[in-house]
């Protein structure tokens, strides 16, 4: 014990030596810059591609971006080559689930895993997702409150993974898609009693708290269930959830809290009652008729249509116990949601990126950029939905969503060119994240263990 304890004296007296040094150091560390040559630089600003330009990365934000014409690059500094490559802004991913896992649709998953399950899947998934080129996701829904965890050890530099803009559960009326329906009265999950679940709310008053609860524990934003839902039970996707007021509630006690709110809605109804009620993004939306896509643009609303994930729903999610319900539900919703998409990019609505990751495997969020060129957006278009028009959504533009002087070091690259096949984009080969490389397989470059 004594020579435990005279350790720890002495561990505390070196950290505090170390917290003194910068305080009598006179010459302050040269900042260190980083080169990136990128053969074709999409930026995200614009539909442009530019040609053999240089990118300058002090510490973990870009310094300045020229063509390397105009630029000298000292001897010795580091340089990254990607001139062979197409380099582009960090991915972002406005609709993803990092805590849940694509192989659990049995439900006796709902009683047999602990938050700790779900907080291992997250440190998993949230690196395959940073290798994937997503160097920024909304979590939309999880355990409370893995995803302001997650989001914390990863700012930390604990575990690798993309920013976390972090929700806490969704919240749903009883019986809704957030509630565990159609068991026996007697069954129960629960990590709180009924009056702290953060997460099941009917009336404005438990709107407000639960709303509020979910703020004290350091949610980014709040995600609210407007509508029933595809994979829970005893709930149809197109019935409003949540009356209009209750919905309004929820939107102005967490823009109070300066917080973003998300609503998932299928639903026709449901959507124009969150749109109306002031909600940031429908996520979703795959029932949304011309007045609701009109209702939209008039209040800037951002619309997060997760058109890839009816593949794998309808594939593996069967193998993996999906039950019929939500079979016959899928079908239901996810050719019109694409049909819809499609309207929705005619009219000029907002859009930006989001998959529902966890709803299929983490790390394939690229796979939905080809749905969304074929049901109507351009290339550049889809990419800047995940890039400047996602940064827009989750309040970042200040520091994500473009290669621009000022805003952090997230960028990747693909050695094939996604403006002509965005597929490209499945498979990115180098992430660099707030000037750290992450994954390197095109220059052979250091990688982080
Ligand atoms: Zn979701």
């Amino acid at each position: 014990m004594k020579t435990l304890f005279s350790s720890i004296i002495a561990l505390l007296f070196t950290v505090s030596l170390l917290g003194q040094q910068p305080t009598n150091a006179t010459a302050k560390p040269a900042p260190k810059i980083t080169y990136i040559r990128a053969g074709r630089l999409f930026d995200g600003t614009g539909d442009k591609v530019r040609e053999n330009m240089v990118i300058a990365v002090q510490d973990e934000r870009i310094q300045a971006v020229n063509p390397a014409g105009s630029v000298s690059i000292p001897a010795g500094a580091t340089v990254i080559d990607l001139s062979h490559a197409t380099v582009l802004p960090g991915l972002i991913d406005c609709h993803t689930h990092l805590g849940s896992r694509a192989d659990h649709y049995d439900e006796i998953h709902y009683f047999k895993d602990t938050p700790f399950d779900s907080a291992f899947a997250a440190v998993v998934n949230a690196r395959k997702t940073l290798e994937a080129g997503f160097t920024s996701v909304r979590d939309v829904g999880s355990l409370p409150f893995l995803a302001v965890d997650l989001r914390n050890s990863i700012n930390e530099g604990f575990i690798p993974g993309p920013r976390v803009v972090a929700s806490g559960p969704g919240i749903s009326i009883t019986g809704g898609h957030g509630d565990i329906n159609n068991f026996s009265p007697q069954t129960r999950v629960s990590m709180f009693p009924d009056e702290r679940n953060f997460q099941i709310a009917d009336g404005v008053d438990q709107v407000r708290h639960v709303v509020r609860a979910q703020v004290k524990y350091g949610v980014d934003v709040i995600k609210i269930l407007a509508t029933g839902g595809v994979l829970s039970k005893g709930d149809s996707p197109g019935a409003p959830q949540f009356s209009f007021e209750e919905l309004k509630v929820a939107a102005e006690e967490a823009h109070m809290a300066g917080r973003k709110i998300a609503a998932h809605a299928h639903g026709t109804q449901g959507i124009k009652n969150a749109i109306l009620a002031g909600i940031d993004s429908i996520e979703h939306a795959s029932l949304i008729d011309d007045e609701g896509i009109r209702l939209a643009k008039e209040h800037g609303t951002y619309l997060v249509m997760d058109i890839y994930n009816d593949d794998y729903i309808l594939g593996k999610a069967i193998e993996f116990g999906l039950a019929q319900e939500n079979v016959e539900k899928e079908k239901m919703v996810g050719r019109l949601q694409r049909q819809n998409f499609q309207k929705a990019v005619q009219a000029g609505a907002k859009m930006a990126f989001g998959t529902d990751a966890g709803v299929y495997p983490h790390g394939d969020n690229a796979r939905q950029f080809y749905y969304m060129v074929k049901f109507g957006m351009t290339p550049p278009q889809a990419i800047r939905a995940a890039t400047t028009a996602a940064a827009d959504l989750i309040g970042r533009s200040k520091d994500v969503g473009s290669i621009e002087p000022g805003k952090y070091a997230d960028i990747i690259a693909v050695s094939a060119d996604p403006l002509e096949d965005v597929r490209a984009l499945e498979h990115v080969g180098f992430v660099m994240k707030g000037g750290t490389v992450y994954k390197d397989a095109i220059t052979a470059g250091p990688k982080l263990p």
